[in-house]
């Protein structure tokens, strides 16, 4: 685990994936903490690892280039289920 830069605690976790379909190299930063998060692609940068991602890390969010965001819970989500049926698989009586 790193340090957070937002918030101080030693909770940042750095999780470096790569996508089989799209090839693309994927860094994802998130604090066990504060909630902060952020993605960062590596796909220029095969060998970049973890303490390079969390210098690089540090690097931009001291420049200003992370939005932080933080987790809140103000906005709900909204309820995208127009699919109301369940199962779906019994065709239903038509009128004739
Ligand atoms: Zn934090």
């Amino acid at each position: 685990m790193f340090q957070c830069p937002h918030c101080g605690a030693q909770a940042l976790l750095i999780d470096i994936r790569t996508d089989r379909r799209s090839k693309k190299r994927i860094a994802q930063i998130r604090c066990g903490s504060c909630g902060l998060h952020y993605e960062m692609d590596l796909t220029d940068n095969p060998i970049a690892d973890k303490a390079w991602v969390y210098g690089k890390f540090i690097d931009l969010y001291y420049a200003g280039e992370i939005k932080v965001e933080e987790a809140e819970e103000e906005e709900k989500e909204v309820e995208e289920s127009e699919e109301g049926e369940e199962g779906g698989g019994l065709p239903e009586e038509e009128e004739w």
